[in-house]
């Protein structure tokens, strides 16, 4: 089996969209990442998969913390900035949740504090501790197939 039809076979799984950010020394980076799911609900764990050239990658085995932050359906513009898709350098403003940097305007945002890591292949899975949460009452971005897109309301099935 070749990688692109690996990453063809994923791209089908639609996903939301979500920025991962940390704080080291006094400097914020921010990480565009789709994958993320919820681990348990007691304790509130999460789990984020980041990649072994991503720079993130030390930042975030530095702070020992990171912020998942669930995009809504206009900060495809957010999304293309943390992914290095828009390559000119923006000023992103970010405020603050339990202390930890977070994007303001996403549908949720989720402060964490790493509990476990694995290194799985060429990614590192980390496993969150979830502190505390923010939450919008907003529509999500979504990412299906390699492109942005945005939740259809479905009609709903009539039942005869
Ligand atoms: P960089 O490439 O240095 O940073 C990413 C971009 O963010 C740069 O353009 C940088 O200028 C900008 N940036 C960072 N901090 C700031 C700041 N404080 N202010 C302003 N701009 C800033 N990769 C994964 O490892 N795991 C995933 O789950 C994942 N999912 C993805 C989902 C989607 C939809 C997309 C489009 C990409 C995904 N990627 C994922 C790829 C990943 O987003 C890119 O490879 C990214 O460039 C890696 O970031 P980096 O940490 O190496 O840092």
């Amino acid at each position: 089996m070749d990688d692109r039809q690996f990453r063809n076979a994923m791209s089908k799984f639609a996903t939301g969209v979500t920025v991962i950010a940390t704080e080291v020394e006094g400097q914020v980076h921010g990480m565009t990442a789709n994958a993320f799911m919820s681990v348990s609900l007691d304790p509130k764990l999460v789990v984020i998969s980041i990649g072994e050239r991503a720079r993130m990658l030390n930042l975030v085995k530095q702070s020992k913390s990171f912020t998942v932050n669930i995009l809504a359906a206009d900060q495809q513009e957010v999304s293309m900035i943390f992914s290095g898709q828009i390559k000119e350098a923006k000023e992103v403003q970010f405020g603050l949740l339990d202390g930890r940097p977070v994007i303001p305007g996403a549908v949720a945002q989720i402060s964490c504090e790493v509990s476990a890591e694995h290194v799985e292949g060429d990614h590192t899975l980390f496993i969150g501790k979830v502190t505390d949460i923010h939450l919008e009452e907003l529509e999500p971005l979504i990412f299906y197939s390699g492109k942005y897109r945005a939740l259809k309301e479905e009609q709903p099935v009539k039942l005869s």
